[in-house]
């Protein structure tokens, strides 16, 4: 007969004191080490919806959809695919939050019973619209964020201003302008890149 070599029994040895190596899932529920890195997670109250993540990630596995409704009911959906991820980090590294808008979890379960409902995580932000021709301008949250860190500078961009007065709830809510003429009453306006080059350049008074 064969006899074990020393390093086998003491390995035994060990395994008998301390307990096998391996977890007992799925019997128990499985405990990842304190350092492993699974599953980014989404912070719905961190996030500012800047898709600095989505643009980062080597895989796709971020995604949004912007829904504007009406007015008063404008939303951009962060879209995290479970299914897709490879638990790389990029996209915490890159959160313009400090990394806490979306970061990386213990969670390893990658299995799912129907896909097509399970796969996914997401979160929602509010829409700012242009209020000329009504389109997605940032999240408010996103413009919220610019104008904490521009601090005074803010006040030399009428929509930053704006946008900030907003969120102070001193001026309405995405308001959409009936009058569109691309003159100066737009111009005092919180406007997207298009409109306001359009309210700059334009000759009319
Ligand atoms: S961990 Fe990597 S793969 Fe997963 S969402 Fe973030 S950037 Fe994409
Ligand atoms: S704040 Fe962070 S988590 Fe949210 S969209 Fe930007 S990069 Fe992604």
């Amino acid at each position: 007969m064969k006899l074990p070599k020393i390093r086998e029994l003491r390995e035994a040895i060990k395994a008998l004191i301390k307990g096998p190596y391996t977890s007992k899932f799925p019997v128990e529920p499985h405990t990842p080490h304190p350092n492993f890195r699974g599953q980014p997670k989404f912070d719905d109250k961190k996030c500012v919806g800047c898709l600095a993540c989505e643009e980062v990630c080597p895989v796709e596995a971020i995604a949004h959809k912007d829904i504007v409704m009406d007015t008063n009911d404008a939303a951009r959906t962060m879209i995290h695919y479970t299914d897709t991820c490879i638990f790389c980090g990029r996209c915490e590294t890159a959160c313009i939050a400090e990394g806490e808008g979306i970061k990386q979890s213990g969670d390893w379960e990658l299995s799912f019973f129907d896909r097509e409902t399970e796969s996914y995580e997401t979160i929602k932000k509010d829409l700012q619209l242009c209020e000329v021709c009504g389109e997605p301008l940032a999240c408010k949250d996103h413009l919220k964020w610019i104008t904490q860190r521009l601090g005074e500078l803010t006040f030399s961009n009428p929509t930053l201003y704006l946008a900030h007065l907003k969120s102070l709830g001193i001026t309405d809510e995405n308001i959409v302008s009936a009058l569109k003429d691309y003159g100066r009453s737009d111009r005092f306006k919180v406007l997207c890149a298009s409109c306001r080059r359009q309210t700059t350049l334009t000759t009319k008074e």
